[in-house]
C-alpha cells in the first residue's frame, strides 16, 4: 500500500520543528547555551531528549523491534490522537470503529473535526468484518480494533482482524493495552507483512506506570517518521525517559507474577460472581477487568459505592444495558466486592 498517498497534503510537505537537541546532540562535555535553558543543574534545568534514544534502545531489546519502528507518546492517547491528525482531513475524511469500544477514539476524532462510523459488534461482542467494511467509503482512512476490547473485555477474532487488514485500503490501528493479560501473540510480530497497521501498547496497564504516562506505536518505519514529524518535540519529559528505562532494565519476572496474579483473581471473582443471585452475566475476560451484567445494576453501583468501592458504569454502551466494568484489585479489594454482592 502506498501510505503517502493516504497522509493530508500539509502533513507529508511540512517541514517539523527542530529543537536545540535535534540539531546538535550532546557528545562528551559540552556547555549547552542553545536551548535557554537555566545552566545551573538542578536535575531537571535540562530539556529532555526528542528522540528519547536511550528508552527505545530499552523498548526495542524488549519488543525484539527496530528502534525506527518505535514510536513514544504521552501515553497512548496522545499515539490515537497524532495518527488521527496526520491521516484525516478535518471535515472531509472519517474513521472507523466497532461499537462498543474505548471511547478515546472518538474523542480525539471529534476534536479533530474527523466523522467516526460506529459499527455495532455482535452481540457476542465479536466484529462482522463484512458490516466494518460496508461502512467504508474512498474518505475512509482508518479503522480502529481494541484487541482485547475495552469495555467488553474479549479478544476479537484473529481471522476477522486480518480480513479487515487485508480488505481495508486505509490504515488499521490495533490497541493492544491489554494484549499481556491476553497471553495471545501481538500484531507487532506480523508489522513486516502488513505496513499499513499501528499498534499502540501503553505502560499504563501491566506495567503499572500510569502515573508516569507513556506509551507506543510500533508501525512501520514510514509511518513512526511521520508520528515523529507531527509530535511535540519534548513530549516525553526527563523523569519518565530515565524512569521507565530504569524499570524495564530491572522488572521483567515481576511482569509475569502480576499477570499470574490478575488472571488467578480474575477467575476467582468471576466464580463467585457468576454464582450471585444478582447477577445476569459475567463476559468472558482475556484483559484486567471484567464485565458483568446484573439484574440491577444501579442498586449493584451504589452498594459498592457506600463500601467506597468505585466501579465503571457501562450500561448505556452498545449491547451492554445492565452492565458494570470491574478492574481487578487487591486480594483484600477483590474480597471486599465479592462480599458486598454476595450480601446483596
Ligand atoms: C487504558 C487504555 C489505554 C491507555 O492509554 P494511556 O494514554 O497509554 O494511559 C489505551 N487504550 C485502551 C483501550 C485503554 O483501555
Amino acid at each position: 500500500m502506498k501510505i503517502s498517498n493516504l497522509v493530508r497534503p500539509n502533513i507529508l510537505s511540512m517541514k517539523p520543528y527542530s529543537s536545540a537537541r535535534d540539531e546538535f546532540d550532546i557528545v562528551g562535555n559540552v556547555i549547552l547555551l542553545d536551548a535557554n535553558e537555566n545552566p545551573f543543574d538542578s536535575e531537571w534545568n535540562r530539556y529532555p531528549d526528542p528522540n528519547q534514544k536511550a528508552l527505545k534502545a530499552e523498548i526495542s531489546t524488549l519488543k525484539n523491534i527496530d528502534v525506527n519502528q518505535i514510536f513514544l507518546g504521552n501515553g497512548s492517547d496522545e499515539a490515537v490522537d497524532l495518527v488521527l491528525r496526520v491521516f484525516c482531513e478535518p471535515g472531509i475524511d472519517n474513521a472507523i470503529v466497532p461499537d462498543p469500544t474505548y471511547g478515546m477514539y472518538e474523542v480525539a476524532a471529534t476534536i479533530q473535526n474527523t466523522e467516526i462510523r460506529k459499527v455495532p459488534l455482535t452481540s457476542d461482542f465479536q466484529l462482522d468484518p463484512d458490516k466494518m467494511l460496508a461502512s467504508v467509503d474512498e474518505f475512509t482512512k482508518l479503522i480502529f480494533l481494541c484487541n482485547p476490547n475495552n469495555p467488553t473485555g474479549n479478544l476479537l477474532d484473529q481471522n476477522a482482524i486480518e480480513e479487515i487488514i487485508e480488505k481495508f485500503k486505509g490504515i488499521v490501528i490495533i490497541d493492544e493495552a491489554y494484549i499481556d493479560f491476553a497471553g495471545s501473540e501481538s500484531y507487532i510480530t506480523k508489522l513486516d507483512k502488513y505496513d499499513s497497521v499501528i499498534v499502540l501498547q501503553t505502560f499504563s496497564k501491566v506495567w503499572g506506570l500510569a502515573g508516569l504516562r507513556i506509551g507506543a506505536a510500533y508501525a512501520s518505519e514510514e509511518i513512526i517518521h511521520l508520528l515523529n514529524k507531527v509530535k511535540p518535540p519534548y513530549n516525553l519529559n526527563v523523569f519518565t525517559q530515565q524512569k521507565v528505562t530504569e524499570i524495564i532494565q530491572s522488572n521483567t519476572g515481576q511482569l509475569s507474577q502480576f499477570i499470574e496474579f490478575v488472571n488467578y483473581e480474575k477467575t476467582r471473582i468471576a466464580m463467585a460472581l457468576s454464582k450471585s443471585e444478582v447477577v445476569i452475566k459475567v463476559f468472558p475476560s482475556d484483559s484486567n477487568f471484567l464485565l458483568v451484567r446484573f439484574k440491577d445494576h444501579v442498586k449493584v453501583f451504589e452498594t459498592l459505592l457506600s463500601q467506597n468501592l468505585i466501579v465503571r458504569d457501562r450500561s448505556m454502551a452498545m449491547h451492554c444495558n445492565g452492565c458494570l466494568r470491574i478492574s481487578i484489585g487487591t486480594y483484600e479489594e477483590n474480597e471486599l466486592l465479592i462480599n458486598t454482592i454476595n450480601k446483596l
